[in-house]
């Protein structure tokens, strides 16, 4: 099988395996009992909040494990919104925002919140300026993604932090496409809260984490006992952590180096498919791009039948953001470019990631080509349009 869906979610890497088994089996005391066991699960805990803080240039006592990115999201956002309601109760995020940013703010809007949602130019990029004027006084929270998990598409967040301190306005961005692929200072670029997710960057599924700056409220999200500074109560996913530590703290290290390894691929990828595919169009920015991140529209087809196909072919990839698979609305990331619907349902999205190979990448280029043919080929408006082009040039059109 070629795996190309990494920005869905990764394979748990050997080293982060090896780290968090012992944890299960000889470790498993529970963090808050005062015995050795018990406190060797905590001594594994806060080494992994050390690492997660040290990728982040963060404070250990600024991260809190999560149990997803998701639940990251929500905490940082409905925190915000309950412990700065006295301020006001006005929230901006991006259009392009993945769910669990976009479902909370409709949340909260039916709590009596007013949310703007900024448009994203083709690239689907947001404009500082509109961000600027789009601040009132009664604003409290900035949420916008560092990284779409669709097109890739990185945004101003140096900038976005800059703008959000001017004005005295909480940061949050959502880093869990970003983190251990691009470069992240909280400090230098003015991140109040950043959430990111274990099973992007090889650890398993089922953890995440909030960083949030000192000092900014941060409010409890689940009640009971006392973990997480009694902030996130319920007994700790030891075993979850210590692979998130690790695997943040394995992935930085490598960066540089898989970052140009998937540049290299991705640009292949995209060169080869434009070039041999007609009618093909690049989605998101080429310059302001995830490394691993590849997503193209075909006109003329469905996504889904290309996936079906890729499938038969041994090939994972996807045709927009996972969580939505099983919706058949076209995605809000791609309409918010601009792009018309059918460009947007024609949208197939590869993910690179450490273990793909350039052998894998040059079978996709072979294998696509005819199965995008072969679907054009079944295709009514293809047919059409091959009827009209054929009748234009008659007509000397
Ligand atoms: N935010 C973004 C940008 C994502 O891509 C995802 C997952 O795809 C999430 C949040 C949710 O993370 P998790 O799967 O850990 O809940």
């Amino acid at each position: 099988m070629i795996y190309l869906d990494n920005a869905a979610t990764t394979r748990v890497r050997q080293e982060v395996l090896d780290k968090m088994l012992p944890y299960l089996t000889d470790f498993y005391g529970n963090p808050s009992s005062i015995y050795a066991l018990g406190r060797e699960a905590k001594k594994a805990i806060e080494d992994a909040r050390a690492k997660v803080a040290a990728a982040l240039s963060a404070d250990k006592n600024e991260i809190y494990f999560t149990g997803s990115g998701t639940e990251a999201d929500n905490w940082a956002i409905k925190s915000a919104a309950l412990s700065y309601a006295g301020k006001g109760k006005h929230i901006i995020a991006s259009q392009v925002e993945h769910h669990a940013v976009l479902h909370t703010c409709e949340a909260l809007k039916k709590e009596g919140y007013e949310i703007t949602y900024l448009p994203v130019d083709e690239y689907g990029i947001i404009n500082p300026g509109d961000l600027e004027k789009a601040i009132r006084p009664d604003t409290i929270l900035i949420s916008v993604m560092f990284a779409n998990n669709e097109i890739g598409s990185i945004q101003p967040v140096k900038e976005i932090g800059r703008i959000a301190r001017e004005h005295k306005v909480l940061f949050h961005t959502d880093a869990v496409q970003a983190a251990g692929h691009v470069p992240i200072n909280v400090n230098e670029m003015n991140i109040d809260m950043l959430s990111l997710s274990g099973h992007k960057m090889y650890a398993p599924k089922g953890i995440g984490a909030l960083y949030a700056k000192q000092g900014i409220k941060l409010a409890p999200f689940i009640h009971g006992g006392a973990q997480e500074r009694k902030k996130r109560a319920g007994t700790e996913n030891v075993a979850n952590i210590a692979a998130l530590g690790e695997a943040i703290s394995l992935i930085v290290s490598e960066m540089d180096g898989e970052a140009a390894k998937a540049e290299k691929l991705r640009d292949k990828l995209i060169n080869g498919i434009l070039t041999e595919i007609p009618h093909a169009r690049l989605n998101g920015s080429a310059k302001s791009r995830l490394p691993g991140n590849v997503n193209i529209s075909f006109e003329f087809i469905e996504g889904e039948s290309l996936l079906l196909l890729l499938d038969m072919k041994g090939i994972a990839a996807s045709s927009g953001s996972a969580c939505t698979s099983g919706s058949l609305d076209p995605s809000h990331v791609l309409m918010a470019t601009g792009l018309k619907h059918e460009m947007a349902h024609g949208s197939l999205r590869l993910t690179i990631g450490k273990y793909n190979t350039e052998e894998e990448i040059d079978k996709v280029l072979e294998e696509l080509p005819p199965i995008v043919k072969r679907l054009r080929d079944m295709s009514p408006l293809y047919e059409q349009y091959i009827k009209d082009n054929i009748k234009d040039k008659k007509e000397g059109k």
